[in-house]
């Protein structure tokens, strides 16, 4: 499964929008904050694959991604990598004053970042990847999903949830029973967004993306991955992106 890692440099990209910035060429160069590098060498990663340079050039510059990849082509550092290279960058500090991350008398997390993926294991694989590029840095991830007991992960939420990855109905299921706000979200990513549409999520993922509390396009970065862009696809990634940059990776079905 996944792709040949020796061969990364003959998988073509695509790339579409207004000021394209240029690709990283790899993480010595890319001017990566310390401790992110330090995580992804211990993670094992030596070299980026073509959606993750691509990726971290777009979060340094604050651009919203559309990015059309193939499974196996690394999307999960891909989104990881410029959230928190950005996170690690401007700390904490960054969010409204008198907005905690955690108000601990409401029981309420503040995510900076949210990742909405279709299912439960996919969701658990991000989780684990991010506890890996988070090790000994401010940013706590958090996990949510359905099919599984509500009590555990409120429990867990409420002990401090920076990084948010949640499937769409356990998350709104959290919002409704005001544990979770959006309000300070920085940045937003929509993973397998085709499957996400086919599961039948999209009256969900609308209502967490679209709701009041969601800080709009230009307070927020968008990255949105599929391995289609289907019509529906591209009607999300006109409501929800900004001046975006659209990447092709590979050779990808419509
Ligand atoms: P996708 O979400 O596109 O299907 P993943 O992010 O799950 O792909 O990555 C697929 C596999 O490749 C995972 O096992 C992941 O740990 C590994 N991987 C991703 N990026 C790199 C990299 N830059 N170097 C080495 N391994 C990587
Ligand atoms: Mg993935």
């Amino acid at each position: 499964t996944g792709i040949n890692f020796e061969k990364y440099d003959d998988i073509p990209v695509e790339s579409s929008g207004s000021n394209v910035p240029d690709p990283i060429s790899n993480f010595e160069e890319a001017d990566l904050e310390p401790l992110l590098r330090e995580n992804i060498k211990l993670s094992g990663y030596t070299v980026p694959t073509p959606v993750q340079k691509w990726s971290i050039s777009m979060g340094r510059a604050g651009r919203d991604m559309m990015a059309c990849a193939q499974t196996g082509s690394g999307k999960t550092g891909g989104f990881l990598f410029p959230i928190l290279n950005e996170s690690f960058r401007t700390g904490p500090a960054e969010i409204p004053a008198g907005e905690g991350r955690q108000s601990y008398r409401s029981r309420k997390a503040y995510p900076i970042a949210l990742i909405l993926s279709p299912t439960r294991e996919l969701t658990s694989q991000i989780y684990e990847e991010a506890r890996k590029f988070c090790y000994r840095s401010w940013v706590r991830p958090c996990v949510v999903y359905g099919g599984a007991d509500i009590g555990q992960q409120l429990r867990q939420v409420e002990r401090g949830c920076d990084l948010l990855v949640a499937t769409p109905g356990r998350l709104v299921d959290l919002i409704e029973r005001s544990r979770i706000s959006l309000r300070n979200i920085r940045y937003l990513v929509l993973d397998e967004a085709d499957r996400m549409l086919d599961m039948g999520f999209e009256p969900q993922i609308r209502r967490i993306v679209e709701g009041e509390d969601m800080p709009g396009v230009n307070e927020r970065q968008t990255l949105m991955f599929s391995a289609t862009f289907p019509k529906d696809i591209q009607m999300l990634a006109q409501d929800f992106l900004r001046d975006y940059i659209f990447l092709t990776v590979g050779r990808v079905g419509s």
